[in-house]
């Protein structure tokens, strides 16, 4: 017999299976040696009160053993045979839309600039090393794209549930916990993500799939208005293109513009990195003193206000986690970040933004938002002495237009320089931001401190340029066999998001090929 329930415990009795099975014994009257198993579905934790509770939804097994995994399995074919289909960039766009082809019966052809996913991570260490980027392999290129190296929170606020729980699911078949079918905000960490994402390229591999590193797609190869294929240097891959080269890739948006390829300036959000004590972020979420305690997970939070008339916001958070240098090339400053699962940091951080329209940079050149987006970057840079040392500030000092005279301790490995922020950044970012922590203070008491430290600048939200599809086809509007797809295309924003809209990229691009095939 199975039977589900929702129950509201306190996070002791959530944290310990031994604890769970004696509390929904003696609240539902079974025998505790009959209970053969709990599978918690949902759980969620409400820290609204001074009292804590866990919502859980979970279902008992009584006298008989779950038969089903845990999670929904995919099948994967051989689709050696199959047509091919060009896929650039491995981020979480790329990959999701190789698997999906895969399973629609194509065969998909990887290319990605970058190195795979473990190489990549000598790259990583070696910008705090020597201050240096590597153009082509960072934060934000290589397998795995910019999700990889990241806090790997799966929530989005897509309504689609069907398209996200096959996105968690996938993750799942590929080594996630299934934790993360269950948490109302899931994350899977850095320090996992890695295994999972080579487990994701070897069933591209073992279905019949190429994937080629270090390969960059310099062009598109066009007949007429049809791309054939790509090039790749002194190579070339045939078949339709589903370009997946994420929010970062500026020569591929120079390229498309100078191709005459329509594309259209897009909004994103600019800011910083905002550092705090971990513990205090616990106290002052959990309401208590003594933090977390022995039972919850690091503290998150959520801020939203409005400031002459554009959206600050916190963004990307990252509980017991680390600022990292996200910068994609030299003479840039940009910074993102990134927690391991446990979430164990000392500091907590996130991304604080101010949302920045198309219009609100003059002009109307399609790559106007990426100009302000690399200028605010390239300040940063300039700030910072040159090299990967961030420009910071503490927050209290920023808020009063003062400069700090010293810096708290920060994850931010390559090192930080006190720089008022507040004067060089501009003034309709820096004011807002003033405005925005001011409020953040009065919503949450102890939040606006000295003990926080904003790190500059936090840049690559979203996509400053939408590649323009059809809404319907998701083909490009003027570029037959050509989809667009993920964050770069201007679609998306986020791992699942990236993954869901790879997905449907999948699916509008093997039924085009069906369609061409017939004709
Ligand atoms: C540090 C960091 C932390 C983040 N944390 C989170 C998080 O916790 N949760 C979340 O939901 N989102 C997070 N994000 C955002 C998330 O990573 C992106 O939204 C997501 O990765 C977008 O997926 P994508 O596949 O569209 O693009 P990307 O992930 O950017 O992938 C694009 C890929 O294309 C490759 N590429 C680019 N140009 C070419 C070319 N010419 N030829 C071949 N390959 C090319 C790139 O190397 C890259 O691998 C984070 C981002 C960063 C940078």
């Amino acid at each position: 017999m199975t039977n589900e329930y929702q129950i509201r415990v306190k996070p002791h009795v959530a944290a310990n299976e031994q604890a769970l099975r004696s509390y929904l014994a003696d609240a539902y009257g079974f025998d505790v040696r009959t209970l053969t198993a709990v599978r918690i579905l949902r759980r969620s934790i409400d820290a609204r009160q001074h009292t804590i509770y866990v919502n859980l939804k979970v279902r008992c097994y009584v006298n008989e053993q779950p038969q089903d995994d845990a999670y929904v399995r995919t099948v994967y074919p051989d689709v050696s045979g199959g047509p091919q289909v060009i896929v650039v960039g491995a981020g979480p766009g790329g990959l999701f839309a190789a698997l999906r082809l895969i399973e629609m019966g194509c065969r998909p052809i990887v290319l990605e600039r970058g190195k795979d996913v473990r190489s990549r991570k000598k790259d990583l260490a070696m910008i705090a090393k020597t201050q240096q980027v590597d153009a082509e392999s960072n934060y934000c290129f290589g397998e795995g794209g910019a999700g990889a190296y990241s806090d790997g929170k799966l929530y989005t606020r897509s309504k689609k549930r069907g398209s996200t729980e096959k996105i968690l699911n996938v993750f799942c078949q590929h080594g996630a916990s299934t934790n993360i079918l269950a948490d109302a905000h899931p994350h899977i960490g850095t320090d996992r993500l890695p295994r999972i994402i080579e487990a994701m390229r070897n069933t591209i591999l073992q279905s019949g799939g190429e994937v080629h590193f270090q390969t960059k797609m310099t062009r598109l190869l066009l007949v007429g208005n049809r791309v054939t294929g790509v090039e790749a240097g002194d190579r070339e891959f045939l078949g339709p293109v589903i370009l997946a080269t994420g929010h970062s890739a500026r020569d591929v948006y120079r390229y498309l513009n100078e191709a005459k390829i329509p594309i259209e300036a897009k909004g994103i959000a600019v800011g910083v990195r905002l550092e705090h004590p971990s513990q205090l972020i616990d106290q002052i979420q959990y309401h208590s003193p003594e933090g977390r305690g022995r039972y919850l997970p690091a503290a998150e939070y959520s801020f939203v206000t409005q400031v002459d008339g554009r959206g600050v916001y916190s963004f990307c958070m990252c509980p017991g986690g680390f600022v990292i240098p996200a910068a994609t090339d030299c003479e840039q400053i940009v910074v993102n970040g990134m927690s391991p699962s446990n979430r164990g940091g000392q500091w907590s951080n996130s991304g604080m933004v101010v949302e920045l329209r198309a219009e609100d940079v003059e002009g109307d050149d399609p790559l106007r938002v990426m100009h302000f987006q690399q200028q605010m970057e390239r300040d940063c840079w300039q700030q910072g002495n040159r090299r990967q040392t961030a420009p910071a500030q503490r927050m209290a000092d920023f808020v009063n237009n003062r400069l700090s005279y010293d810096l708290p301790k920060s994850s931010y490995a390559p090192g930080l320089i006190s720089s008022p922020l507040h004067f060089w950044m501009p003034k309709g970012v820096s004011h807002r931001l003033q405005e925005g922590f001011k409020a953040f203070g009065r919503m949450s008491h102890g939040f606006l401190t000295n003990e926080a430290t904003m790190i500059g600048v936090e840049t690559r939200t979203s996509s400053p340029v939408r590649i323009v599809r059809d809404g319907e086809t998701l083909m490009h509007v003027t570029v037959e066999g050509l989809f667009p797809c993920g964050e770069g295309a201007g679609y998306a924003g986020g791992i699942v998001s990236a993954g869901v809209d790879g997905e449907r990229c999948a699916e509008m691009c093997a039924a085009w090929l069906q369609s061409v095939r017939k004709k």
